[in-house]
């Protein structure tokens, strides 16, 4: 059973299929759960994922990130030297997917990232049976409870009627975090034109030719005559910009920052964030539990964060489980 998948340095391997699941050094096949930087790595052999993972890989790292690819439907059965692979919808961010290996009577599924909130810009997680779950522990500490992230959107909207002279600058991860807060703020009935960063056209344009309407964007750039966000507008930027010179433009700017970190005030505190908003793209502690228990997994895997808290739930419910210790995942990507 614990031939079908094994942890190497370079990441999940299935030595039957010759392939990777999200390695984290180059190798001849990786198969992509998403399009975030530490799981999509440029520079393997041959790539397969969906079609927008691709497309998303293809963005940041340019045509030539991989030998060759391979675009995967969600639920099409797909054989690889003799082992049998689907993806599934992960709920993450677009085109992300769990990956389904199966092999010898066993099946193991690779859930990449996953959360279990709504989330307008991408498809719905869906539990899958399986005799192994591989599951992220980003959040997996009791202490990991996520409000509703329309809640938050409100907190925001708020603030904006609130101080209608200072620009909120949003801070938000550029692919997934960014497109989510936009949608919600749209979800919200917010129809202004809200303003980003140089760094999320590439990925807002391509989620709108994807078919995530985002509504009226225009970049922050305040060099453009005209361009320049009027006082009150909510513009939305990486991290690394909110505390940085880059926000220092805008009128009496208002540091907000869209993160499951958020639940922590330490974390608020270090980055200076004067209006925290917990919007996670990660399951919470509930979503991990209950995610486990929907699998029917009689065994579970732990990948990047706090594998220990999530093994030891695991082991005080009857389900076996390990840590993977895996380098090279980043929980700031959230
Ligand atoms: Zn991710
Ligand atoms: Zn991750």
């Amino acid at each position: 059973m614990a031939q079908l998948l094994r942890s190497r340095p370079e990441g999940l391997c299935c030595p039957e299929g010759n392939f990777f699941i999200d390695p984290v050094r180059p190798v001849e096949r990786a198969l992509i759960t998403h399009g975030h930087s530490d799981h999509a790595r440029a520079g393997h052999g041959a790539v397969l994922a969906t079609r927008e993972t691709l497309d998303i890989m293809e963005l940041r790292y340019g045509p030539g990130f991989a030998g060759s690819v391979q675009e995967v439907q969600l639920g099409e059965r797909i054989t690889i030297d003799g082992v049998e692979v689907t993806f599934h919808p992960a709920g993450h961010v677009l085109g992300s997917a769990q990956i389904c290996v199966e092999g010898g009577g066993t099946r193991i599924v690779a859930s990449g990232d996953y959360k279990r909130s709504p989330d307008p810009t991408c498809a719905s997680f869906e539990p899958i049976p399986c005799d192994i779950f591989i599951t992220e522990a980003t959040f997996a500490l009791p202490v990991f409870t996520h409000p509703d992230a329309s809640h938050e959107i409100a907190q925001l909207l708020k603030s904006v009627r609130q101080f209608p002279e200072r620009t909120h600058i949003v801070g938000a991860y550029t692919l997934g975090k960014a497109q989510r807060v936009i949608a919600l703020l749209r979800d919200a009935g917010y129809n202004d034109t809200i303003f980003i960063h140089g760094a999320l056209v590439k990925l807002c344009d391509y989620y709108e030719s994807a078919g995530v309407p985002l509504g009226i964007l225009q970049p922050a750039t305040v060099e453009e005559r005209g361009a320049a966000p009027p006082a009150g507008a909510i513009v939305v930027a990486p991290p690394a910009a909110i505390d940085d010179r880059w926000s220092r433009r805008f009128a009496d700017p208002l540091a907000c920052f869209a993160s499951g970190w958020m639940r922590i005030r330490q974390r608020v505190r270090q980055r200076g964030v004067e209006l925290p908003l917990i919007i996670s793209d990660h399951a919470d502690w509930e979503e991990l539990t209950q995610t486990i228990r929907e699998t029917g997994a009689g065994e579970v895997w732990a990948t990047h964060g706090r594998e220990e808290a999530l093994v030891r739930w695991c082991e005080l419910n009857g389900i076996a489980a390990k840590p993977l210790h895996i380098a090279g995942y980043e929980d700031e990507a959230e």
